[in-house]
């Protein structure tokens, strides 16, 4: 270990993709749309407007709380967070900052990282609205409301990570979560997750976990990949080894990651801090949160990666690596579960998925949404090839084929591509092969075995490669060897 240990925070901000409408208006969460289309008078704080919580908002934060094992609050209510930008037409964002869930009490995350299970504590888990964004052009900048109100909610971890390596592992972890308990999208290409990182060293000989022996830390605000997050991190952990190696110390800023420079920079200090002058919102009516409405949340939970991956290997027998691939995308996981529901086997139907569709998705940078062949369609190549009508070469073009033309699997599989796999024929065809090659047969029987591959040769070339090489094989064998 080296001298210092780096210390990270993060303050993760996932849009809530799944409510219908936003989290105090009526209207569409769908900010994708044409601009300023999905816009009520409450985004614009239009004079006389009133808030109104959206119940699934709610609902999902709750259920966040659930899974990061935090407590929930008894009572559920918004402050307001005061400041000026275009961005923010009402003047303050409605947010929740002095009581969060979990109210008090931290919560745990556990997550997989280089097949280790480490430990984040929750420090708070809150609900709140996105702003509108602004899009810049060359003279002017436009203004789109449809994100104002969108459903945000931001978690904020203790600094139990360490390296940019965990607080990539940790940030998907919650991108799955989000996903497979069906509150977001969590998709940062759209923007639907940036980050805060905050960051310092300590003298990695000290305890770790007593905030006495932490450094200074460095925020650096609004990453929105985590490729970005990941950069920044080991951007700053070298440049305040250097600070403290040189004797110096590490100023207390907010800084931002460049991506084009591959560095942070410095955006403000401790003593810009801006007053947010909290104070709790007054037009939404503080709400008791009663034992039935979280009961019924629990309930509704399902079935997050880390347990399906369990069960693909103690149920389905897969490998550790098969199973992490599986369960990665939420979407792929579904599609792996439906082959299964069709009664494909497990290990086969995994490894078309783990290795082909995947590959195929990869390549061609789509999603499993707009790939082609459902399950019902590898379904059709998989069964043949149990059935022994095609081969897995056969299986391989019809899969590609399929694809390129977007015609069902069933198409290709016909009387004239089938494979030959009746006996009383191919033996007919060996027969003839052989009787055609005695010079060769002689010469195998004396001790050339390694033309054995030759007569199969001979026969694939005579069937135009749909003779069933197996049986060609045992076939060949007990006419050559007896
Ligand atoms: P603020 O009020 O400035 O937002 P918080 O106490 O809410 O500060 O902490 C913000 C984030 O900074 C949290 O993720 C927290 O874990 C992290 N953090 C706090 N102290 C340190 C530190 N010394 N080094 C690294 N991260 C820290
Ligand atoms: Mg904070």
């Amino acid at each position: 270990m080296g001298k210092y240990l780096a210390k990270i925070g993060l303050e993760m901000h996932c849009e809530v993709s799944e409510t219908k409408t936003k989290v105090f208006s009526p209207a569409r969460n769908s900010y994708s749309d044409i601009p300023n289309s999905n816009v009520s008078p409450i985004d614009m704080a239009f004079p006389g407007t009133l808030p109104m919580v959206n119940k699934e908002a709610v609902k999902m934060a709750l259920m966040a709380s659930m899974i990061l094992k935090c407590s929930q609050p008894e009572y559920f209510y918004f402050e307001r967070k005061n400041y000026y930008y275009p961005d923010l037409p009402k003047g303050y964002q409605t947010t929740q900052e002095t009581k969060p869930i979990p109210s008090g009490i931290y919560g745990e995350v556990e997550f997989e990282c280089n097949d280790e299970i480490k430990k984040v504590r929750v420090n708070n888990l809150h609900l709140e609205e996105d702003a509108a964004s602004l899009d810049h052009y060359y003279a002017t900048s436009n203004i789109d409301y449809n994100r104002a109100g969108v459903p945000l909610l931001e978690l904020v971890t203790e600094p139990d990570l360490h390296s940019a390596e965990e607080a990539v592992a940790f940030l998907e972890h919650m991108r799955s979560v989000y996903q497979y308990a069906g509150i977001s999208e969590a998709d940062s290409k759209k923007g639907q997750i940036r980050c805060d990182v905050n960051i310092s060293l300590m003298d990695a000989s000290l305890d770790e976990f007593d905030p006495n022996n932490w450094g200074t830390r460095v925020e650096i605000k609004n990453i929105n990949s985590f490729g970005g997050v990941r950069d920044a991190i080991n951007y700053e952990i070298k440049r305040q080894t250097e600070i403290l190696d040189k004797g110096e110390e590490v100023i207390q800023e907010t800084r931002r990651w460049d991506e084009e420079s591959g560095t942070t920079i410095f955006m403000r200090s401790k003593v810009d801090a801006i007053d947010y002058k909290y104070f709790v919102e007054p037009n939404i009516p503080k709400f008791k949160v009663t034992k039935e409405f979280l009961e019924s949340i629990r309930a509704s939970i399902t079935e997050l990666a880390m347990e399906r991956k369990k069960k693909y290997i103690e149920k389905y027998g897969l490998s550790n690596y098969d199973a992490k691939i599986l369960v990665k995308e939420k979407d792929v996981s579904d599609y792996f579960e439906e082959c299964i529901n069709l009664g494909m086997d497990a290990k086969t139907a995994a490894n078309w998925v783990t290795v082909q569709i995947v590959a195929y998705l990869n390549k061609y940078e789509i999603s499993i949404k707009d790939f082609y062949l459902k399950p019902e369609y590898l379904n059709q190549i998989i069964s043949e090839l149990d059935k022994k009508t095609i081969s897995s070469k056969q299986a391989k073009e019809i899969f590609f084929k399929s694809l390129e033309e977007e015609k069902m699997p069933k198409t290709y599989i016909t009387k004239d591509n089938a494979q030959i796999s009746d006996i009383n024929t191919l033996t007919e065809i060996i027969d003839k092969v052989l009787s055609s090659n005695e010079m060769q047969i002689n010469e195998y029987k004396s001790g050339k075995t390694n033309l054995f591959d030759y007569f199969v040769g001979q026969v694939m070339k005579e069937t135009r490669g749909k003779a069933n090489p197996s049986m060609v094989k045992d076939i060949l064998k007990e006419k050559l060897d007896n």
